[in-house]
């Protein structure tokens, strides 16, 4: 940590979230007040790391990052900035979504208490399957790294995927 780690991160989050532990895993972002629909809500940045590492990257940090692209990845490189700052956990039925490809916004309006959750099918094309225990109505109960090409998640949520993804959806 230096003088500047102490003011700006890898991320930036919105003031009206804060990092809590999360009953889907780890530490998770909360909203600590209401968040309008369309509202930014995070700017994930850090350092680039290019897929053919991702999986060394992972061993070291747990599954962590963005996937911006069909070769990268950004990714944080601190477990203390991970920690005190909490990372966006997966749900089948998400409340925030892409903007653009490191910034993500209220897909809804968001109440206090809330957990911000994203859909890993919005931009991770690389993980193994994984297990879902998200409990909502939508839940896959397994989901993997090809879930962006199920037809009913880019009709659901198709403006809401990264734009790489977007543009081979044919929702750029
Ligand atoms: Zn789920």
């Amino acid at each position: 940590m230096n003088d500047l780690h102490a003011r700006w991160s890898h991320r930036w989050l919105s003031p009206k979230a804060e990092a809590r532990k999360s009953a889907i895993h780890g530490t998770g972002v909360f909203a600590v007040e209401s968040i309008k629909q369309g509202e930014t809500v995070g700017v994930l940045g850090g350092v680039v790391v290019p897929v053919s590492d991702i999986r060394e990257y992972w061993k070291i940090m747990g599954h962590v990052g963005i996937q911006i692209d069909d070769g990268f990845f950004i990714v944080p490189t601190t477990r203390d900035e991970l920690e005190s700052k909490g990372v966006f956990n997966h749900s089948c039925d998400p409340n925030i979504g892409y903007s653009n490809s490191i910034t993500f916004v209220a897909m809804r309006d968001i109440g206090a208490g809330e957990e911000l959750v994203f859909d890993y099918a919005f931009n991770e094309t690389y993980h193994n399957p994984m297990e879902c225990h998200c409990g909502t109505a939508h839940c896959r109960k397994m989901f993997t790294g090809n879930d962006w090409k199920l037809k009913e998640l880019q009709d659901r949520y198709g403006a809401y995927f990264s734009p790489y993804l977007r543009s081979k959806i044919g929702k750029a």
